[in-house]
């Protein structure tokens, strides 16, 4: 079989990053979670205070990502059999999930030199192809060309449930079901309205709606879909 880019976009919390992972651990290819690349960001700008309550302190945040200040890598973690995410030689897979980060990756997301950065890192990755990336604008912006493309929607209610069960599942305390629920529409609205790449189904993207569908299920489906594609001349 011919290697492939296959290209995961879709809604927050729908799920793409387990379907994204398994098919890559299945059929021997690189995965990269893109949204943990944003959120790593965020990260930086949350510690470095440039993201107070008043708005992003963009000029600063712009002169750190010029100046080489703000190095994003993975590495595979045997652990859990997936890549961890590194902001500056630290693993931080743990802190960008937090609903503080959460909440505030979507405005970061839409500043264009964040995303111009972000988008040329991950355009190398996919060099050598054999390579399946999950985001909001892979098969749009980062790769137009991918052989596969998937999009994956599911409703707000169903998704919110999920990253509840994820969260709850990883110990977080206190967790507020409306909040998540929240966060999930504010991250929709912010991510298909900016003006730089925003999430929008590719027109030769496969649409998958997985609001019933078990993980099971998707991840036969998937590998059907790269069967075919990877199989085609
Ligand atoms: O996939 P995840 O929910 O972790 O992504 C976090 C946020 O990062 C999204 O809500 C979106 O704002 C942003 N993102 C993006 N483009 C990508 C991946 C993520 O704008 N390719």
């Amino acid at each position: 079989m011919k290697k492939i880019i296959i290209a995961i976009d879709g809604y927050s919390s729908c799920g793409k990053s387990t379907m994204a992972k398994d098919l890559a651990k299945t059929i021997g290819y690189i995965y990269v979670d893109t949204g943990a690349m944003y959120r790593s960001v965020t990260l930086y700008a949350m510690e470095q205070g440039l993201f107070p309550e008043e708005g992003i302190k963009e000029q600063e945040l712009k002169s750190d990502i010029d100046a080489g200040k703000v190095n994003i890598s993975f590495q595979f973690n045997a652990e859990t059999g997936r890549p961890d995410a590194y902001l500056n030689g630290r693993n931080v897979e743990k802190e960008i999930r937090q609903m503080a980060v959460s909440s505030r990756v979507s405005p970061i997301a839409a500043l264009p030199f964040v995303r111009a950065l972000l988008t040329q890192q991950q355009q190398r990755m996919g060099d050598e192809k054999g390579i399946v990336m999950d985001g909001r604008d892979i098969g749009t912006a980062v790769f137009p060309n991918a052989e596969l493309k998937i999009f994956v929607t599911a409703s707000a209610q169903i998704r919110a449930q999920r990253r509840y069960d994820e969260l709850k599942a990883k110990g977080e305390q206190n967790l507020d079901f409306d909040a998540i629920l929240k966060n999930v529409q504010e991250r929709d609205y912010i991510d298909t309205h900016r003006e730089t790449a925003p999430l929008r189904k590719a027109d030769d993207a496969i649409e998958l709606d997985n609001s019933n569908m078990t993980i099971a299920e998707q991840k036969e489906w998937l590998l059907a879909r790269y069967q075919e594609r990877a199989g085609e001349n």
